[in-house]
């Protein structure tokens, strides 16, 4: 990027020619919709899918995160809301006009980057003025905006030092800053965070958490790091191989995790998978698996009534913190609501104690799966000990599909 003409963090809508297509919905809550979008690189002749087919309606003053793994589409998906990549299919409608054919700096939107972009001769108020002075406002309001933007940002004592003289977080804020003295309509913000080190990304996740109260903007975020989507997100929208997996608020994706991507991707340490075959048993059904056998509970047996496969192609999803020690437990693990496994290694952490368990002592590596028990626990390693299972919070895979059949 030039360092004079295109600003790359700042796009001002209101410069727009406004020759973009109306599409005539009424919705007033909606301020971006990503319309069926499709992205397809040539990549020496050969097609690379970076996104497929992604539909979201993001809400005016949302904050939405996209997560997913390094190569998912994250970044593409949100250049192409900033107009910085053409869809090769879909649309991009920003208030209700359809931006697609219109330049970055006509969307009315405001990028910021991981790596800042922050100009190093100029100072942090000439930084954060930047924008607005190649757009040739008046000074009295560049000061203004600048002034406000700092106070909002608490970097007000700041405004005349160079980015080398500031830390991390600061720098940061300062790109935040740039953007804001826009006043754009959508904030986007491409792994703002991941340049800091791990204390202050928590204490910026919390910072950001609260700018964006204060601001009231629509945000769109991406991140690889599913701590901070859950932390950040009205919503959170789980990409995986260029496809929407779900897009549903933190806890919902925790609870309810739509198939077995989401459920593994989501939550630390991660869900358990667990083989299993589902047989009859009364009027129920048990899960028959290596460690034990576990008794369905009703809803989980209509599901998979409903669902109709064959009943040897589901997987078990056990979270973590759904095992305890069963010493502990009231029912001291009854029959069919507790498991039996060799411990391989005890890790406690102070606030939990985290067992990794195998079936047996001779089980291999691939076998293996977690526990997040009570802190209190006496659990020693090299042992077979009894967990128990909270049952109400299993869930069985479909295999084939990937499918969660029980939510
Ligand atoms: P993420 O941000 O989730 O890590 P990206 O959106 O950057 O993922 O990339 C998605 C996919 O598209 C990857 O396979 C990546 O290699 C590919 N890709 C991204 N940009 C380009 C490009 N300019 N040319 C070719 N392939 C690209
Ligand atoms: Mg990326």
């Amino acid at each position: 990027m030039s360092d004079t003409k295109e600003d790359p963090t700042t796009m001002n809508r209101s410069e727009s020619d406004q020759n973009g297509m109306t599409t005539g919905r009424s919705d007033i809550d909606t301020n971006v919709l990503i319309d069926n979008v499709t992205k397809i690189y040539d990549e020496g002749g050969e097609d690379v899918v970076a996104v497929e087919d992604v539909s979201i309606d993001i809400r005016r003053g949302e904050f939405l995160v996209f997560v997913g793994p390094s190569g998912c589409g994250k970044t593409t998906t949100l250049r192409t809301v900033a107009g910085l990549e053409e869809a090769t299919e879909g649309r991009i409608v920003i208030d209700g006009v359809d931006v697609s054919g219109l330049e970055p700096r006509q969307r009315g939107v405001a990028m910021v980057f991981q790596n800042y972009a922050l100009y190093p001769h100029m100072t942090v108020r000439e930084n954060i003025s930047f924008p607005l002075r190649i757009r040739k406002f008046p000074d009295d309001e560049i000061v203004s905006r600048v002034e406000e933007a700092a106070e909002l940002l608490e970097i007000s004592e700041l405004l005349d030092r160079k980015p080398s003289d500031l830390s991390g977080g600061q720098q940061q804020r300062v790109a935040l800053g740039r953007a804001i003295v826009r006043e754009p309509s959508v904030f986007l913000m491409d792994e703002p965070l991941s340049n800091l080190d791990a204390k202050l990304r928590v204490q910026m996740r919390t910072e950001l958490n609260d700018i964006h109260k204060r601001v009231g903007k629509t945000t769109i975020y991406v991140t690889h790091d599913q701590a901070e989507a859950m932390t950040l997100g009205d919503r959170v929208a789980v990409l995986n191989k260029g496809k929407l997996q779900q897009l549903a608020p933190p806890q919902e994706l925790y609870d309810q995790p739509a198939n077995k991507f989401v459920a593994g991707f989501i939550g630390e340490p991660a869900m358990n998978f667990i083989p299993t075959e589902i047989v009859p048993s009364g009027s129920g059904m048990d899960a028959r698996t290596d460690v034990g056998t576990i008794e369905l509970p009703e809803d989980i047996v209509t599901a998979v009534e409903n669902w109709g496969g064959s009943h040897d192609q589901l997987t078990l999803g056990i979270r973590p913190e759904d095992l305890n020690d069963a010493e502990l437990s009231e029912d001291q693990g009854s029959a069919g609501s507790s498991m039996e496994a060799f411990v391989h290694l005890v890790e406690p952490v102070g606030s939990d104690r985290f067992l990794t368990l195998r079936p047996d002592s001779d089980s291999h590596e691939s076998m293996e799966f977690t526990a997040r028990v009570d802190p209190d626990s006496d659990i020693t390693q090299d042992r077979m000990v009894e967990l128990t299972i909270n049952r109400k919070n299993v869930h069985l895979f479909d295999e084939r599909t990937g499918e969660n059949i029980t939510v």
